[in-house]
């Protein structure tokens, strides 16, 4: 009870440069000293609970702090660092001659569906990135049967390596990903899609991100699937400027 207590105390770095007069975090418009400055803390809290109004603001990682520890993490530093993934790759071909069969493969084909079916559990680590810069010559043909793979799929490999696949595209499919962001009935699915949209999509994504995150966290409490959506909405945040990084 006393940690509870402690952890309630730490204020978020927003806090301490919110004045009286500074224009609330809520986003109501007033002035901080005439909104939420008197709220408790259950009252602010609920601003961020608020499916139909979504506010980005440190205040939103307070109340719902992102795992350090996260496959969601993992993936949100890759995309920040493609070239990242492509050094260590490189260099374990330096040192073995791990998976170079498959590589020569992947080098030779070219039928860009045969390419993909290859995108997915069951390819060497070291090779993902040789075969999605081979996806990326066909682009026009690649990524809409992508899209319609992942509608379906259960595969985990397939999913994750497919937003690094998209998130490097010359044309990102906005309206494509969004509808399946929405829709699809495989919840990883649409909780992956929820950080491609914080790094890829304009700012009327939000709100979908939004929802997903709330719908999400309060259906499979157990599940991670939130954190997706989290590191979504930072991404989101730093790119538009709601947050200071
Ligand atoms: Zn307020």
């Amino acid at each position: 009870m006393k940690g509870k207590e402690n952890m309630l105390n730490v204020k978020p770095k927003s806090l301490h440069v919110i004045g009286r007069n500074d224009s609330c975090f809520c986003g109501s418009g007033l002035k901080y000293k005439k909104c939420c400055m008197n709220k408790s803390e259950n009252e602010r809290r609920h601003i961020f609970e608020d499916i139909n109004n979504p506010v980005v603001n440190e205040w939103l990682f307070y109340y719902y702090p992102i795992s350090q520890f996260s496959a969601a993490m993992l993936m949100h530093a890759r995309l920040v660092t493609p070239e990242l993934t492509q050094i260590a790759s490189n260099l374990t071909r330096s040192i073995t001659s791990r998976g170079e069969e498959e590589a020569k493969q992947i080098r030779m084909e070219q039928n860009p569906i045969q390419l993909l079916q290859m995108l997915g559990r069951g390819l060497d680590n070291i090779n993902y990135d040789l075969l999605i810069s081979r996806l990326s010559e066909y682009e026009a043909q690649v990524t809409p049967a992508l899209i319609e793979k992942l509608w379906n799929t259960e595969d985990d490999v397939l999913i994750e390596q497919g937003i690094q696949y998209l998130h490097q595209c010359s044309e990102f499919p906005l309206h494509e990903i969004e509808k399946l962001a929405t829709e699809a009935p495989n919840p990883y699915i649409r909780s992956v899609l929820c950080l491609l949209l914080g790094f890829k999509g304009p700012e009327t994504v939000l709100p979908i991100i939004w929802r997903q995150f709330h719908s999400l966290r309060s259906h499979y409490p157990l599940e991670n699937y939130k954190e997706w959506p989290l590191y979504g909405l930072d991404e989101y945040g730093r790119r538009f400027g709601l947050l200071k990084s």
